[in-house]
């Protein structure tokens, strides 16, 4: 049995048991109970499940992580985290986000003014706000009204320009500043896909005469008293903990720099975000443990601060993709396989076939497990003659549509009675023999990094896991782009199960989908956000929150600024009133699939 790689990449959230992938809390739910709850109230296309209670451990792992390794050496300073709202914006998120963090203290990082304003709203009083990314004077100001609400907040220069402003905004308003941070550019890079963000040719962070510039600002203006915080952040994703090192390493000796220069309130290295998720199924590709992280960290800067004779400095970590990924699994169902199309009924034998077709035949008759090989390969051979006579005008679309159905025939018999027990004899098939699965979802929409940086996802079928899956899978979505493709791929084979979709439901699970994927995903075909859920566990049962779904077609057109009104008008105007009634209906519907003519009964 194939297990997905579940036990690399699930980090005890999920198992399998009796067939079926299985949330490892409270009263194990499986994933297709939760699933067919929400279809029964109407909700046909893809899902997005969210589980609070995953993004809750991921925050008491990280802080209770963090505190053992400064009490294992006995360090002086804090631990202290924010979550990046780039990562993950969605209240469905982030308000479950927040109550969990509650009593760590866990606080918010903005990067524009649109995340600011959700961090003033509802970040948690006297939780720390941090706040990145290039600023003009009114993002400045948004924070010193931050300031004057009661948030902890600490705005993290770029470039001296934004210090300049500070001083302009303090002067005008007379508000109370908030804190400020320096980000710094080291010279030592990052790691794993996303490694741009650090380096000294990145895009963010002051150099090292900026950084003194930036300090002799503040004095100048008596404000070096405001300075608390130095910042780096190497890229996310870090595959391997080595640049981190290097990075804490180079940013301790500047901390330690500048409160010897006489920043005497500077009391806090931020080491960004980074901490790495395990997205394979197929191998190890993290090679660290967050204890190994969190020991390298305080370990580090407690060397560092003993080395200049400075005080210990606070930690503050802002990891997004760690907190967030593993809660949410995005569900598509599939609508259809493609060999589907081939079923044994539709053949039409003629009285007097071609010859190659009356050997089609004989092949699919007599194969037996002894010669299923040979056949199979055969009847591939076969299929591809008989395509070129048809070009050529010899055979007619009937025959055409025979070789088509027997040949694939040949291949599914081939499959089951040869059992593969080995998928290294599957891998030995011909590529042409793969199964192509349409999914109620779109790449673009869902899993853009999939399409943008070819991030791979776990994928696995949520039930029917006490079979043994025979077809090498190509998945495609519905959208009219052939990009919308997720392709067999031999060095990471991906088998599904040879279902009859007439007969039962098959859904694909895509796990890990949590960090970046839902604002990140576009509306290309204008397909939207899929209907979303919070699964969360009451009394030992599931109780569904928040079922947000996904948008109208006619909230997707004014989002895209058309006339709303005018395109009902004019529809109004086009047909009769039975049937705008109807289009009414359609244009409150979404725009996934969902098999339109059950429209009115349901399930
Ligand atoms: N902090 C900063 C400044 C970032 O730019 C990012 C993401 O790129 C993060 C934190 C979050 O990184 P991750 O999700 O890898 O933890």
């Amino acid at each position: 049995k194939n297990k997905y790689g579940i036990d690399i990449w699930s980090d005890n959230n999920f198992f399998i048991e009796d067939g079926l992938v299985k949330v490892d809390y409270d009263s194990n739910p499986s994933l297709i109970s939760i699933v067919k709850n929400v279809r029964k109230q109407g909700f046909k296309g893809p899902l997005l499940l969210r589980f609070p209670h995953i993004t809750k451990k991921q925050i008491k792992t990280l802080f209770n992580t963090f505190n053992a390794s400064i009490k294992e050496y006995d360090y002086k300073g804090t631990f202290n985290a924010v979550f990046p709202l780039k990562v993950n914006q969605l209240p469905n998120f982030i308000h479950p986000l927040i109550s969990a963090g509650k009593k760590y203290n866990y606080g918010l990082e903005a990067g524009s003014k649109a995340e600011l304003i959700i961090a003033m709203t509802y970040n948690n009083m006297g939780s720390p706000i941090t706040i990145n990314g290039f600023k003009d004077k009114e993002m400045i100001h948004l924070c010193f009204i931050a300031k004057s609400m009661g948030h902890h907040i600490t705005v993290i220069i770029e470039g001296l320009n934004e210090l300049e402003m500070i001083v302009e905004v303090l002067k005008e308003t007379k508000l109370e500043a908030p804190n400020v941070g320096l980000r710094v550019r080291l010279h030592s890079g990052g790691s794993g896909a996303w490694a741009k963000s650090g380096g000294i040719d990145s895009k963010f962070g002051l150099t090292s005469t900026e950084i003194l510039e930036a300090f002799e600002l503040m004095q100048d203006n008596n404000l070096e008293d405001l300075l608390t915080m130095i910042h780096f952040h190497i890229g996310s994703a870090m595959n391997s903990i080595k640049p981190l090192k290097k990075a804490l390493r180079e940013s301790g000796h500047i901390y330690a720099e500048l409160k010897n220069l006489g920043a005497k309130n500077l009391s806090s290295i931020n080491i960004g975000g980074g901490l790495s998720v395990e997205y394979s199924a197929y191998e190890r590709t993290r090679f660290y443990s967050l204890r190994e992280f969190a020991s390298d960290v305080v370990f580090t800067l407690k060397e560092i601060a003993r080395q200049k004779g400075v005080e210990e400095p606070n930690i503050f970590t802002e990891s997004g993709r760690f907190i967030s990924a593993a809660s949410t699994v995005l569900i598509t169902p599939v609508l259809e396989l493609f060999s589907a199309e081939y079923e044994i009924s539709h053949l039409k034998l003629k009285e007097k076939n071609p010859p190659l077709i009356a050997e089609l035949n004989e092949l699919f008759k007599d194969m037996t497990k002894k010669t299923a090989y040979e056949f199979m390969h055969d009847s591939i051979d076969h299929l591809e003659s008989l395509l070129t006579l048809f070009d050529l005008g010899y055979i007619d679309l009937q025959d055409r549509s025979n070789a088509e159905i027997l040949t694939h025939q040949i291949i599914k018999k081939a499959i089951s009675l040869l059992q593969i027990d080995d998928y290294e004899e599957l891998k030995r098939f011909d590529k042409n023999i793969q199964e192509k699965y349409l999914l109620n979802f779109s790449l673009f929409q869902s899993l853009p990094d999939y399409w943008g940086i070819n991030q791979e996802f776990p994928i696995m079928p949520i039930t029917h896991l006490d079979e043994k899956p025979t077809r090498s899978a190509s998945l495609w979505d519905i959208t009219c782009d052939s990009d919308g493709e997720i392709p067999f791929d031999i060095k990471k084979p991906l088998y599904l199960h040879d279902v009859n979709l007439n007969k039962e439901d098959y859904f694909l699970g895509f796990f890990n989908v949590g960090a970046y994927q839902d604002t990140l995903g576009m509306k290309h075909n204008l397909f939207s956000h899929p209907t979303e859920v919070n699964v969360v566990f009451k009394d030992g049962e599931v109780a569904l929150e928040h079922i947000l779904e996904s948008q109208k077609i006619i909230d997707i057109l004014e989002d895209i600024d058309y006339d709303t009104e005018e395109i009902q008008t004019i529809l109004r105007r086009s047909v009769s009133i039975e049937t705008y009634e109807i289009l009414q209906k359609y244009l409150s519907d979404n725009s996934y699939l969902k098999t339109i003519w059950s429209y009115y009964d349901d399930e």
